[in-house]
């Protein structure tokens, strides 16, 4: 009764103004003397209330407000969380006790945090929960310091555990995508029943190793929503590119979610030396309406505002349109990239990108002096010379066999004690895959960050790209800062040329390896504000919200072809903002110029990025290409950064119509990217659009002309749809619309 009374109370006043948090704090004590009332971190879209209780912090409830017409979603958790109750000291298990420390905590409306403390063995223990940005959701970490001047070992510590109250009738879904590393899966995005009795993990690691028997990785998140017309709900996800997982339940009257680091194979332990800090996977928490897109709408912009680089979003050229050596493969050399410079230009592409091939060898990431006898320098130059930038692409984690001064050598003592695993005798390196190196070591950490510096600076990049099996999530050293492996259950794994080690300490060992990640990364946009980083990962292994924090954009599948583009951006673009979802194009059959600018178009709803032989493109072709890509940077590239994006197709599967929708509210302006299937005799379709005005009135453009420009309510255009129609299969259009300003 008191927390109901509490309840009503805070939401009367948090509706009328934050401003009014003292007289809800009056009203609180007033009708409950004996309970203080919660402590609130809110914005425009969210409020948390929490409470820190003797026993251990609580998640009281979240619900929405008004200005984000989620006032009316409430979730409530009755629970009080648990601390850790053992540590580890000299092998033994020690029980902790921790008493609550209100002097030592913060409370404000934009952060709160609640700090418990053990005495012996003298640990602190900080629960924070902050508001980032004026709207979109609240994130939560918890941090523990050792204090105590003793190595102290860590159990697993959940970034966050929910337990919603919810009755067993209410029907509600869990939605959530895969990542697209390889080839995009048939299914991609899910939208799971959660009835009483569902149970569901999701996970994610830095190299999406797809393993026998086991689920794909997803982009770590999930929004779960009432199956009814509101669609409302919450969302969660994880910060961090190390091996998490997420876990659903629903049991009787509740669900259940999980957040945090992976504890299997476990059982997973953290060494923390005096003075050193564990600090849980940041988690962020929101509350939406209109199912996923209304999450999606609402998501996105808050990855853009809170874990994107200012300095990136300032660039009017973001995304940028690019020009991929590896149409040639490994071939790359000093003519070929000149003469793709040149071309780059006259298409009117904005960088000029050398994948693989230029290097002397793996984890020797000096120009190949055959193939670049004036070095890359002189490369960059000519490209910025041409008014283009210029990036490439270096696994810099890898070694492998080269002995010249400079190269990471596997044979070499240090390295080797780098290295996640021994290696065999007899072991090769692949054409461009060697031996990952453990960052998460201080000494390989400190190579690594020294030989990024030196590359960036050296070859005058605009863009580092990084690839391949780059961040370890498993390792068989014992003396290295993560936990040693427990060998009798340690699997290696030898596949796409790495070895992967799967073991007792995998997950810490990806916890320290990311950690140094992202502090390399941190410390060269520092000094070079305005390099770009593409995070390739064999592509689109990657793909998680701490990445999105310390990179610029992601390849998203390593499958280039239109369908696989589409598909993978149909995926991700739930959950990411559409400027970081590079699609590579490649090489495809274009019997029409209708199929050249389907597969343009396949690669061109987020960042694109050629990777093909544009010399080979015919007259025809080139001068579509041309105005191509300057429609995209005049037209589409601020719908793209700007809009709001909606899903208004099923997932594309290649034989019927699919489609994405942009309106951007601010301009008035929006495009509708049509694409027509296999099926012969589907010539028409209708695309239902959303998040227009009803009473408005819109003016369409057909690009291709494929109908006649004309105008069309948003009442239609939101209930029968956008009338399509295109002759050939595999075809595509763009759909300009704008609001007619003109009263009707
Ligand atoms: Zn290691």
């Amino acid at each position: 009764m008191v927390i109901m009374a509490h309840a009503r109370c805070a939401r009367f006043h948090l509706l009328a103004s934050t401003a009014a948090l003292v007289s809800l704090a009056l009203c609180c004590r007033v009708q409950a003397t004996q309970i203080p009332p919660p402590k609130i971190v809110s914005n425009s879209s969210i409020h948390v209330y929490l409470r820190d209780e003797a026993q251990g912090p609580r998640l009281q409830w979240i619900e929405g407000t008004r200005a984000a017409s989620t006032k009316d979603v409430f979730w409530s958790n009755p629970e009080v969380e648990s601390l850790p109750d053992r540590v580890e000291i000299d092998a033994v298990s020690i029980p902790v006790t921790w008493q609550l420390k209100p002097d030592l905590g913060h409370n404000d409306l934009r952060k709160v945090v609640f700090v418990y403390e053990c005495k012996e063995p003298h640990l602190r223990l900080l629960w924070q929960w902050q508001v980032r940005a004026d709207f979109g959701p609240a994130e939560h970490r918890i941090t523990i310091e050792n204090l105590s001047g003793r190595e102290v070992w860590l159990p697993m510590i959940d970034s966050l555990r929910l337990n919603w109250r919810a009755a067993p009738t209410r029907a509600l879904r869990n939605f959530y995508v895969e990542k697209g590393a390889d080839t995009p899966s048939a299914e991609g995005t899910h939208q799971d029943r959660v009835d009483v009795g569902y149970r569901w993990v999701g996970k994610s690691t830095t190299y999406a190793h797809p393993l026998a028997g086991e689920k794909r990785e997803i982009i770590p998140a999930e929004f779960v929503y009432r199956a009814d017309n509101t669609e409302s709900g919450w969302y969660a996800g994880i910060e961090f590119s190390g091996r998490t997982r997420i876990s659903l339940e629903r049991t009787g009257d509740s669900v259940n979610s999980v957040l945090g680091l992976d504890p299997e194979p476990g059982p997973f332990r953290t060494r923390l030396e005096p003075g050193e800090s564990f600090e849980t996977p940041t988690v962020f928490l929101g509350v939406f309406t209109g199912g996923p897109d209304g999450a999606g709408n609402q998501l996105r912009p808050w990855v853009r505002t809170v874990l994107g680089n200012p300095t990136t979003w300032k660039d009017p050229q973001y995304p940028l349109t690019v020009n991929n050596s590896w149409g040639s493969g490994m071939q790359v050399d000093e003519p070929l990239a000149l003469k793709m410079i040149a071309e780059s230009k006259e298409l009117g592409l904005e960088m000029f990108h050398m994948d693989a091939g230029w290097f002397r060898g793996v984890g020797d990431w000096y120009p190949d002096a055959k193939k670049f006898p004036h070095g890359l320098a002189t490369i960059a130059d000519e490209a910025h010379k041409q008014g283009l930038r210029f990036g490439i692409w270096v696994d810099w984690t890898q070694a492998a066999l080269d002995t010249e001064p400079g190269a990471l050598n596997v044979r070499d003592d240090t390295v080797s004690d780098w290295l996640v695993t021994g290696l065999q005798q007899d072991w090769k390196p692949e054409e461009f895959k060697g031996q990952t190196i453990d960052i998460g070591v201080p000494a390989a950490h400190d190579y690594a960050a020294k030989e990024v510096k030196r590359i960036v600076e050296d070859y005058h990049l605009d863009m580092l790209e990084h690839d391949g099996y780059l961040v370890a999530q498993g390792c068989t050293k014992g003396d290295h800062p993560h936990a040693p492996p427990d060998r009798s259950s340690m699997r290696l794994i030898r596949d796409s040329g790495f070895t992967f080690v799967l073991a007792s300490n995998s997950t810490d060992v990806s916890y320290h390896a990311v950690r140094a990640y992202y502090d390399i990364y941190e410390k060269v946009r520092r000094d070079h504000p305005g390099l770009l980083f593409e995070i390739c990962n064999d592509g689109g292994r990657m793909v998680d919200f701490g990445s999105a924090a310390h990179g610029d954009y992601f390849s998203i599948t390593d499958s280039y072809d239109p369908l696989s583009n589409r598909r993978a951006f149909f995926d991700a673009s739930y959950v990411l903002p559409p400027p970081m979802l590079e699609s590579y194009v490649e090489k495809w059959p274009t019997p029409k110029l209708e199929s050249f600018l389907y597969m343009l178009r396949s690669g061109m709803m987020g960042w694109m990025t050629i990777m093909t032989d544009t010399a080979a493109w015919n007259a025809e072709e080139h001068k579509a290409a041309r105005q191509a890509f300057a429609l995209y940077k005049k037209d589409l590239r601020p719908l793209i950064r700007d809009a709001r994006l909606y899903h208004v197709s099923d997932r594309p599967d290649g034989i019927h119509w699919d489609g994405v929708e942009y309106w951007d509210p601010a301009r008035r302006k929006g495009v509708v990217y049509a694409f027509r299937g296999s099926v012969a005799d589907e010539t028409e379709h209708r695309f239902v659009l959303a998040g227009l005005g009803a009473g408005k009135h819109y003016r369409l453009h057909f690009e291709d002309r494929s109908s006649p420009d004309r105008e069309s309510s948003g009442k239609k255009l939101m209930t029968t749809g956008l009338a399509m129609y295109l002759r050939d299969p595999l075809s595509s259009e763009l759909v300009f619309f704008e609001e007619s300003t003109a009263t009707k």
